[in-house]
């Protein structure tokens, strides 16, 4: 009995931390949509990246097999250069976002790919493509931990003034000073709980401490407000100087300087181009965007009568 007990006692205690740390990965998984992690390919190679160049081809995607998500989605990111993805929501933009981070594998018969200079991510390993890439998703889910761990996730050898610089960059520096235990206090499900902006903050600290070669902003600063976002805009387009990165952005006025923006609606590419060819051009784009000078004028007007009032 005795000798029964204890194993099993502590196989409970493993197995508790082993599914608290499945729950983390889990909801990791959740906080960017997907459902699993696609396995290495047996002989998988690391990933090499020179310029950082990414390209879609013809890839074609649905979650289930019943539904297709994405149609035929072809473009490239010239290295170091940034690529915007517009439209409406439910477009596919998040999906893109995914595949490239590799939460799904594409389907090898469907005849699609996604390289990086030239390498199909499906046959690399899975640890290399996520040290080459940051990503600020739409919605941070924070580990059960404290909120430093949170920060240095982002590249754990990282020293404790580098850890605070990410912060300063990120504009939460001063808030979490003013935590009663400071960079030690737990945060997530179990311990403080953040607001949506505080804790995309927390996932921009992240990624620009781990400072790497692609970048991926999914609607990054949505949560925010707009005085804020302003601010830390000019971070992210800092650190995205000379990097490749897909920004997924709700607000166009964002993404006026990309090399290119792309317009997707219903899992295709419906128009592309510079803001100035796309505003030219007189379609998608330029709707979506009059309508929102619109109602951002609006805004500036209601913040001008409360003003003076
Ligand atoms: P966007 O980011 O442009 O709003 P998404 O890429 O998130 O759009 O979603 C595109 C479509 O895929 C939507 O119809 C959405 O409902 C569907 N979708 C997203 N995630 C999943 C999922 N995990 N399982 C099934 N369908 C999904
Ligand atoms: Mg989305």
């Amino acid at each position: 009995m005795l000798q029964l007990y204890i194993p099993l006692n502590f196989l409970g205690v493993v197995y508790r931390e082993l599914k608290q740390s499945l729950t983390d990965m889990d909801r990791m998984f959740t906080l960017l949509g997907a459902a699993r992690e696609v396995p290495d390919a047996p002989g998988a190679a690391p990933l090499a990246v020179s310029g950082g160049e990414v390209r879609f081809e013809h890839v074609r995607f649905g979650y289930e097999s019943t539904r297709v998500i994405l149609q035929d989605v072809t473009f490239s990111i010239a290295a170091g250069t940034t690529t915007a993805v517009v439209g409406p929501s439910g477009s596919g933009k998040s999906t893109l976002a995914r595949l490239l981070f590799r939460f799904y594998d594409l389907d090898r018969a469907a005849g699609g790919a996604i390289t990086i200079d030239g390498q199909d991510i499906r046959d690399v390993t899975q640890d290399s493509l996520r040290a080459s890439i940051g990503i600020v998703p739409q919605d941070t889910v924070l580990f059960n931990d404290t909120i430093y761990y949170n920060i240095a996730y982002g590249r754990p050898d990282a020293t404790r003034e580098e850890v605070i610089a990410a912060a300063r960059a990120a504009h939460i520096h001063d808030f979490i000073e003013g935590l009663p235990k400071g960079y030690d206090t737990p945060v997530g499900e179990r311990g403080l709980k953040l607001s949506g902006g505080e804790k995309q903050r927390v996932a921009i600290a992240r990624t620009l401490l781990k400072n790497p070669p692609i970048l991926i902003f999914d609607e990054a600063t949505s949560a925010l407000d707009s005085h804020s976002e302003r601010a830390i805009q000019q971070e992210l387009d800092q650190i995205a100087r000379g990097r490749t990165t897909l920004v997924i952005a709700h607000r166009l006025s964002t993404v006026v300087h990309a090399e290119q923006i792309i317009v997707m609606d219903h899992g295709r590419i419906v128009e592309r181009g510079t803001h100035a060819q796309l505003l030219e051009a007189g379609g998608a784009f330029a709707q979506m965007w009059a309508l929102q000078q619109r109602a951002a004028s609006r805004e500036q007007v209601r913040g001008l009568v409360q003003g003076e009032g």
